[in-house]
C-alpha cells in the first residue's frame, strides 16, 4: 500500500486546532479531517430526535439510523448526516454541548473510528480531535497536542460565534468551555489526553502563522 503521511492534532475546545489544521493542510496539500464534525453529527441527530443524551441505551439504538459521510469540495470538508449537508448546523453551541455528552459512549466512538482510519489510509491527512494521537492514529508521523489558556480560548470562541451572527456572552462561553473540557478529559473512553510522543504547543501567545510554520517544520524533520 502507498505510504500516506499523517499528522494527529489533539487539544481542548478553542485551542485553535481547526484554523491551524486548515492552514497546514493547504500548505502541505494534505486533506484536513475534522473528527469533531463527525461526533457533532451524532449530537445533532440526538437533539433533532429528542433522544435523551444521558440515556446511553437510547443513544446507542439511534446509531443504527445514523449515517455520517464526508465530502470534499475544493479542499473544504462537508459533513453529511443521512445525506444532508449539516456543516453549518453542527456548529451551534447547543450541538457542541450535546456532542460532548454523547462522545464518551464507546459505541459512538467505534462507529466513527473506521471512517477516520479509512481516510488516513487513503490520503495524506492532518486530523484533529481529542484522541487522534492516542487511539485513532497511534502511528501518526507527527503528533501535536495544542493548548491555550481558557481566557484565550473563550475569546476566540466568542469571535467565531460573532462572525456567525450570534451574540454570545463571554462568561457563559468560558464556563461551557471549561465544563466541556472537564467532561472530555475525565471520561473513561478515549479521554482528551496528550500522547506520550506528542509535541506540546501552547498557542496562547502565538499567531496562526507561527503555529503553522512550527508544525510544518516539525513535519519536514520527520519526513527527512
Ligand atoms: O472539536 P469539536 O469542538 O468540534 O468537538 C465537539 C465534541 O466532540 C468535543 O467536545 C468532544 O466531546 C467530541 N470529540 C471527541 N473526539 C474527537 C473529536 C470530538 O470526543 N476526536
Amino acid at each position: 500500500m502507498e505510504k500516506h503521511y499523517s499528522i494527529a492534532l489533539d487539544g481542548p475546545s478553542g485551542s485553535g486546532k481547526s484554523t491551524i489544521a486548515k492552514a497546514v493542510a493547504k500548505e502541505l496539500g494534505y486533506t484536513y479531517i475534522d473528527t469533531g464534525a463527525m461526533f457533532r453529527c451524532i449530537g445533532l441527530y440526538c437533539l433533532e430526535h429528542d433522544i435523551p443524551l444521558f440515556d446511553e441505551k437510547k443513544v446507542v439504538e439511534a446509531l443504527d439510523h445514523i449515517q455520517v459521510d464526508l465530502l470534499y469540495e475544493q479542499g473544504v470538508q462537508h459533513v453529511l448526516l443521512n445525506g444532508k449537508d449539516v456543516s453549518g448546523l453542527i456548529r451551534e453551541e447547543e450541538v457542541g454541548k450535546a456532542t460532548s455528552a454523547i462522545s464518551g459512549i464507546s459505541q459512538v466512538r467505534e462507529k466513527l473510528l473506521d471512517l477516520q482510519r479509512g481516510m488516513a489510509d487513503r490520503y495524506d491527512v492532518i486530523m484533529d480531535g481529542r484522541d487522534i494521537g492516542t487511539v485513532v492514529l497511534p502511528n501518526a508521523d507527527l503528533k501535536i497536542f495544542m493548548t491555550a489558556s481558557a481566557d484565550v480560548r473563550a475569546r476566540r470562541r466568542v469571535e467565531q460565534l460573532k462572525a456567525m451572527g450570534e451574540d454570545p456572552d463571554y462568561m457563559q462561553i468560558k464556563k461551557d468551555l471549561e465544563e466541556r473540557d472537564y467532561r472530555d478529559s475525565h471520561r473513561e473512553v478515549a479521554p482528551l489526553k496528550q500522547a506520550d510522543d506528542a509535541v506540546l504547543l501552547d498557542t496562547s501567545d502565538l499567531t496562526v502563522e507561527e503555529v503553522k510554520d512550527r508544525i510544518i517544520s516539525l513535519m519536514e524533520e520527520r519526513r527527512n
